[in-house]
């Protein structure tokens, strides 16, 4: 338990612990990188190590120990997805007028307080930030250091200049995170006040070790999988939806195939009518289409003759057939077809008329 727990970016953890180490440790920090890079994880490891109440020593520089009340009460907050489904089912229960001024945000520390973008807009709100503002200037109660994290670098505007008046003059016993995917989303002012950290994306061999360590249940060729889908960010990785993905990469297949080869079209309306309007059906849907680009993307690879890059490898005889009938053209049209599915889903069309027309179109 402790910083050898985050995996990859070492380079990077290791320079955030000598800040801690010489007590130089930045009162805002902008942590940036790709979802599931492990920005949520690291920023908790970084409370837990401010305010362990017995600090470990690790590779001569800070550390946390897990099990002291201050980093098992920060820990709670790890699972934030449940966390946050918690808070937003709390003020659903509450009466009209109490809800309307009720703000989202996970405390299972008192002296550490997370911001999630609060829904259905999904941005930090200016009351969100004003509770930052309220309780930053009292000293902590029982932790060393009040730790703030934004999880989302979406802000209203006014929230984005009420977060600009706490970095102007932040008291020294707090420290602010950002999470962003995106920096250049922040105000240039709240950037400019703050240390921009980003998290790379790993190499797929580097998630592959990691995913041997912690996806046992799944085989090498999973694994493998897996690494090369989920774009070198270990989050994503770890909690991928194989079999969620399996099944729509089948559909997605057998569309292209009647598409290229002019096989038997019951088959495509079997798969096409399972797919329906709703909410379930909406992230069924964008499911299949990610894996038609997906297998799209891997067609290119091996027409331009470097199969290596493609990512699907586990199914790559079935590409490399599909690819002696595809041209560059074809896939070119495919994909703004596919667009085009992607439109009508936005304007609500009916899902399953508008993925048959999808497959009929793309017939050669
Ligand atoms: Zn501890």
């Amino acid at each position: 338990m402790g910083f050898s727990d985050f995996h990859g970016n070492a380079e990077t953890v290791r320079r955030l612990r000598e800040m801690l180490a010489h007590k130089r440790f930045p009162q805002a920090v902008i942590l940036a990188g790709c979802p599931g890079a492990g920005k949520y994880t690291l920023a908790l490891m970084l409370a837990k190590a401010m305010n362990c109440l017995s600090p470990a020593i690790t590779d001569g520089l800070p550390d946390f120990c897990g099990k002291c009340s201050n980093c098992v009460r920060i820990a709670e907050s790890q699972d934030l997805a449940a966390r946050v489904a918690e808070a937003v089912e709390a003020r659903e229960s509450l009466r009209e007028t109490d809800r309307k001024d009720t703000r989202l945000f996970v405390q299972t520390h008192p002296d550490v307080l997370i911001v999630p973008p609060d829904p259905p807009q999904l941005m930090i709100k200016v009351d969100q930030v004003r509770r930052v503002i309220e309780t930053i200037y009292f000293r902590p109660a029982e932790a060393r250091e009040k730790i703030y994290i934004f999880t989302d670098s979406a802000f209203m505007k006014e929230a984005a200049n009420s977060l600009l008046k706490v970095l102007e003059e932040p008291p020294e016993f707090a420290t602010i995170f950002v999470l962003a995917e995106n920096p250049g989303e922040l105000l240039s002012t709240i950037r400019s006040r703050s240390m921009i950290v980003s998290l790379e994306a790993l190499p797929a061999d580097e998630i592959e070790q990691y995913l041997a360590k912690h996806r046992a249940d799944w085989n090498a060729k999973q694994r493998s999988l897996v690494a090369r889908l989920s774009d070198g960010a270990v989050g994503c990785a770890r909690g991928f939806d194989l079999a969620g993905y399996t099944t729509a990469r089948g559909h997605a297949l057998a569309i292209l195939t009647t598409a290229l080869r002019g096989s038997d079209h019951s088959e495509l309306f079997k798969i096409t009518e399972t797919y329906r309007a709703g909410a379930e059906g909406r992230e069924k849907t964008e499911k299949l289409l990610r894996s038609i680009y997906s297998l799209l993307q891997d067609l290119i690879f091996i027409i331009s003759g470097t199969p290596e890059l493609a990512r699907n490898t586990d199914i790559l005889a079935d590409l490399r057939k599909l690819g002696e009938s595809a041209s560059f053209d074809w896939i070119a049209t495919a994909a703004d077809r596919l667009a085009e599915v992607e439109r009508g889903m936005r304007r609500n069309l009916l899902r399953s008329l508008s993925l048959d027309a999808f497959a009929a179109a793309l017939e050669k």
